[in-house]
């Protein structure tokens, strides 16, 4: 009995086949990656094969250079696939030759109609606020009609033969039972007049060769499961199994876009998000182990996915949730792995006026104060540029925003910069030790006295810890910008 379980178990895991098959129309997008992901992590999961498919038989909606940002955005984010790329449009012939089995077998038929034909039957259609759906007009040609037409010279594209009645009904991994009347499916076209096959054609011959085992995408697809049901049963084929994701919303709930601050997976990266904390983020988009736990790593999310826990309800792109999330797996690398991360970015985005190359002993200095507040990589340069910069630049009000007179601001000021002058140490600790008792001297609190220092040397009214941050910056920077400081909170009085 237990010998059998072991057998049977196996079997599954051996014969897990799923793939991921996008469609070279654009650069990918969160949701065309979470798609990928959950089929990776089930494959992984049952120990099966992933599969790369580039569905690329749209050749008017093609777009340049998009298949090399899928395999590119694959593998930054590490979803590596056991068999592929195979690309559509250099298996033709396969497509041609079901199309032509179809043919002779009578589950399919040549379709003339002109574009413009279909054009006045569809405008027709929604006049009567029909659904648009081929009219079935070439189905019913008679034998002498169609020898006039092959004569003509026009080229027909193919149409399967939908059935007319009854229903078809699939067992949807995620949704349940699922049932479409046949009489709303349309007599698709299989095959175009360019000679390229639809995407309902090449998909399930490709699902069919490749043995996939179970079809996982994303929800937009759930029209075309019937229609595909009933092409696998004119072949006599088994289909696979299908599961069909939730949709990802905004926080508005309507459907996720630009406006939402999602974009395309390389936006992500060249906004500095790191892929373990994009994959952890993904996941929880229509996944969840439980309700709370939040941080999985890559092999926690191998080892616990299974499509009972993917929702049926619409996931919440949370862009706040996916910038904490980054910020956790930040402060998660080793310091010089944050560096080497790190350096990309400021060498990019730090203002032109900073000499490069970059002094590599005070970046180690600097980043491990950046690395505790950075929710991305791209935000560095931004948030430490007062590290570089020679000359600050920030509005003198500042100086007067903890609630400080321009009076006091300017006391407090040059007796601190009289103090440090004559430090020796120039460490953190030795800088609070000057630094706190003497905002006790100035009867002032804490919290405005540093407020006022931090201003004057980072130009910032939020930064690092103060102490550390001066103790980087050095004596003769601090000296420096503490008597530009000076010189600005005087032009208040
Ligand atoms: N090429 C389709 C896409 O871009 C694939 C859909 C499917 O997985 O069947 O989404």
């Amino acid at each position: 009995m237990c010998h059998n379980v072991i057998i049977m178990e196996s079997a599954l895991k051996t014969s897990v086949r799923v793939r991921f098959a996008p469609s070279p129309t654009g650069y990918p997008h969160l949701g065309n990656i979470r798609t990928a992901l959950f089929n990776w992590l089930f494959a992984r999961h049952h120990g099966g094969k992933f599969i790369l498919r580039i569905e690329d038989t749209d050749i008017t909606r093609k777009v340049e250079g998009a298949e090399g940002v899928i395999l590119d955005s694959l593998r930054w984010l590490g979803l590596d696939w056991d068999e592929g790329p195979y690309f559509q449009s250099q298996r033709l012939h396969y497509y041609h030759e079901v199309a032509n089995r179809l043919l002779k077998e009578d589950y399919a038929y040549l379709c003339y109609c002109s574009t413009e034909r279909l054009a006045v039957m569809r405008r027709e259609q929604m006049r009567r606020k029909q659904p648009p759906k081929y009219d079935g007009h070439c189905r019913y040609l008679t034998q002498q009609e169609k020898l006039q037409l092959e004569a003509s010279g026009i080229i027909p594209v193919v149409r399967f033969k939908m059935p007319l009645q009854g229903e078809t009904t699939f067992h949807d991994l995620i949704r349940g039972q699922v049932t479409f009347k046949n009489s709303t499916l349309d007599d698709l076209v299989l095959l175009k007049s360019d000679g390229y096959p639809t995407y309902h054609l090449a998909n399930i011959v490709d699902d069919h060769l490749m043995a996939i085992s179970h079809v996982l995408r994303a929800d937009e697809w759930l029209s075309s499961t019937p229609r595909h049901i009933v092409l696998y049963q004119a072949l006599n084929w088994q289909p696979p199994r299908f599961a069909h994701l939730p949709m990802i919303l905004g926080p508005d709930r309507a459907k996720l876009s630009k406006r939402h601050g999602a974009t395309t997976i390389v936006d992500y990266k060249e906004q500095g998000y790191l892929p373990q904390a994009m994959i952890n983020f993904l996941a929880l988009l229509g996944w969840s182990l439980d309700d709370r736990t939040e941080l999985l790593s890559r092999e926690e999310l191998i080892k616990h996915f299974s499509l009972e826990r993917v929702s049926k309800t619409a996931a919440i792109f949370n862009k706040r949730k996916l910038e904490w999330m980054n910020g956790v797996y930040l402060r998660q690398l080793r310091p010089e792995e944050f560096i080497q991360q790190a350096i990309p970015f400021l060498d990019r985005h730090l203002p032109a006026s900073v000499k490069r190359p970059l002094c590599s002993n005070y970046i180690r200095q600097i980043m491990p104060l950046l690395q505790e507040r950075a929710k991305t990589l791209a935000e560095i340069p931004q948030l430490g540029s007062f590290f570089f910069l020679d000359e600050l630049q920030y509005d003198p009000s500042l100086f007067l925003s903890s609630g400080l007179d321009a009076k006091t601001a300017t006391q407090a000021i040059e007796i601190a910069l009289r103090r440090l002058k004559i430090a020796g140490v120039w460490d953190a600790n030795s800088l609070e030790g000057i630094l706190r008792p003497l905002a006790a001297e100035l009867n002032l609190s804490a919290g405005k006295f540093f407020g006022l220092l931090r201003v004057a040397t980072t130009g910032c009214t939020a930064a690092p810890p103060l102490f550390q941050t001066m103790a980087v910056l050095g004596k003769e920077r601090c000296l420096k910008r503490l008597t530009t400081a000076l010189q600005r909170i005087l032009t208040l009085l």
